[in-house]
């Protein structure tokens, strides 16, 4: 070998060409501009199985509830009617809503979420609930639900109600 041509390996400083990928000697990489080097190979084999990640959970985010979502059209839905009883059970007292709901969008909407606000007598703010209804409103279509409500409070807390929609599921969406 020329000595002015070769370089040396910088792991076991044998006298290699100065093209040589690999040193003969001990067999190190001596190159990152090829995907046979294993680092490299490993770092491009990490960044493909990222990108796929990213990708598979996109597309399982859009498949377990695509769009469209209903904060985009929270008018969709409508409470056109609803009423509100009072009874004790054995399970202890229970608020039972009952109402219509409509749907004025061509989307099915299901798993439909109710704030229900309650007032006293007074017509201050006794108490607030969460429920969710499971049945599906079809487009353009009405549905009744009842969803009942576990009261913290006497009855007199709950002498009037106020309903909203805050969120709901596009029928398509899996599970
Ligand atoms: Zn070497």
């Amino acid at each position: 070998m020329n000595p002015e041509t070769a370089k040396n390996c910088p792991f076991c400083q044998e006298a290699i060409r100065p093209a040589a990928k690999i040193c003969p000697r001990c067999r190190q990489w001596l190159t990152w501009r090829s995907f046979r080097n294993p680092f490299v190979g490993v770092i491009a084999m990490l960044a493909i199985v990222a990108v796929a990640a990213i990708c598979i959970m996109g597309l399982l985010q859009r498949t377990i509830n695509p769009p469209p979502y209903y904060v985009d059209s929270p008018a969709a839905l409508q409470v056109l009617d609803s009423q509100m009883f009072f009874r004790n059970t054995t399970n202890g007292p229970r608020i039972y809503i009952t109402g219509i709901l409509t749907n004025q969008s061509q989307i099915a909407w299901r798993e439909i979420e109710f704030e229900c606000r309650f007032f006293g007598t007074n017509g201050n703010l006794t108490d607030a609930y969460t429920a969710r209804s499971y049945s599906t409103v079809q487009a353009a279509d009405d549905s009744a639900f009842r969803v009942t409500v576990v009261p913290v409070k006497d009855a007199q807390d709950y002498a009037k109600l106020k309903l909203f929609i805050t969120n709901a599921r596009n029928k398509k969406g899996l599970f």
